[in-house]
């Protein structure tokens, strides 16, 4: 008797080398230099540092991808997408469920169900425990 064995393979592009859940999933191929991101910006890197280490941390580990835009977090898909400026740093993330809370800077309605955040940060006390239970959410696809 033969049994089929279905194994979950993520799909690899061939041009950038990338692994995705879907084959042929739509995503920039074109990678970015992570220093690139940083330069004459001290400030907003050790904020990026602290993000990390702090996600690392609470939440688990993840991939980064630097792309020309920004730099994403990613599990199994992007959960987090970072922006460096000089002395701060963007964050968005999609969440399910409405969030009502003044730290949010914009939103934006991707569908009936999910919306996206933005949210600034300016110190590293703003990485705190709200914070990474947002990103934990997004992780989640809560
Ligand atoms: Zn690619």
């Amino acid at each position: 008797m033969k049994v089929a064995l279905k194994i979950a393979t993520l799909w690899k592009c061939p041009k950038c080398g990338r692994q995705f859940m879907r084959k042929n999933q739509s995503h920039s191929c074109r990678m970015y230099p992570l220093e690139q991101h940083f330069l004459s910006k001290e400030g907003g890197k050790i904020l990026y540092q602290k993000l990390c280490e702090k996600i690392k941390d609470k939440v688990g580990p993840f991939k980064i991808e630097s792309l020309e835009c920004c730099i994403q977090f990613v599990s199994t898909f992007t959960f987090t997408a970072v922006k460096i400026f000089k002395d701060k740093i963007q964050l968005d993330f999609s969440l399910n469920h409405p969030i009502k809370n003044k730290r949010i800077k914009k939103l934006v309605k991707l569908s009936a169900h999910r919306l996206l955040y933005f949210v600034e940060i300016k110190s590293e006390e703003e990485i705190d425990t709200e914070l990474i239970t947002w990103i934990k959410e997004a992780m989640d696809k809560k």
